[in-house]
């Protein structure tokens, strides 16, 4: 079998979030501002979050989270190594 790494981070990437059509990114930003407003952690290119919220906000996209999951790797905000991470639900 092909060896892989401990499970990955899911990882935000803001700036590519700024650049997305707001009804495509629009509850992803209020989900991450939320987040950053309760860290404190504003001046970050990327924010790491937990698995629960991608559970969440497939929740508020109305997909499963494999589904979301592809829709953030095709808007280029999440890695397509985050896979790996949701493949473990
Ligand atoms: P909390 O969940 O009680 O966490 C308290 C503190 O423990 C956090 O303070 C952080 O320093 C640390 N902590 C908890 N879980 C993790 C983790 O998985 N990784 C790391 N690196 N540190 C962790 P912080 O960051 O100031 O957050 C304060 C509160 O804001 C948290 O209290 C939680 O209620 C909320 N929060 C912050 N970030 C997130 C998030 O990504 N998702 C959710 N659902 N809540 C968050
Ligand atoms: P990493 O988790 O792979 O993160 C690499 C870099 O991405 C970080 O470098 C930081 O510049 C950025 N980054 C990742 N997630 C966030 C985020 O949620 N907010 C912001 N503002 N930036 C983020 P940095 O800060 O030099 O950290 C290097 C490594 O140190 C991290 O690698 C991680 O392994 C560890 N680390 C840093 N802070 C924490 C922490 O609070 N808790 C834990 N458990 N590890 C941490
Ligand atoms: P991380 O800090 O490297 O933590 C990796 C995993 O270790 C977390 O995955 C969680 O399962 C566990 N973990 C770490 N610290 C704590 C803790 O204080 N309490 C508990 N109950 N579990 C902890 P998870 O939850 O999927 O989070 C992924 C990444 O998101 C974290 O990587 C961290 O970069 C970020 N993160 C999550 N919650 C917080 C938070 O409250 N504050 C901050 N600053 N970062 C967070």
């Amino acid at each position: 079998p092909t060896p892989l790494g401990p499970t990955p981070k899911l990882v935000i990437d803001l700036e590519r979030m700024q650049q997305l059509p707001q009804e495509k990114a629009g509850p992803l930003s209020r989900y991450v501002a939320t987040i950053q407003s309760q860290r404190g952690d504003y001046n970050g290119r990327v924010l790491s979050i937990r698995q629960e919220d991608l559970r969440s906000l497939a929740v508020i996209y109305d997909k499963s989270p494999g589904d979301l999951t592809e829709e953030l790797i095709n808007w280029g905000v999440l890695d397509p190594e985050a896979r790996r991470a949701v493949d473990s639900f």
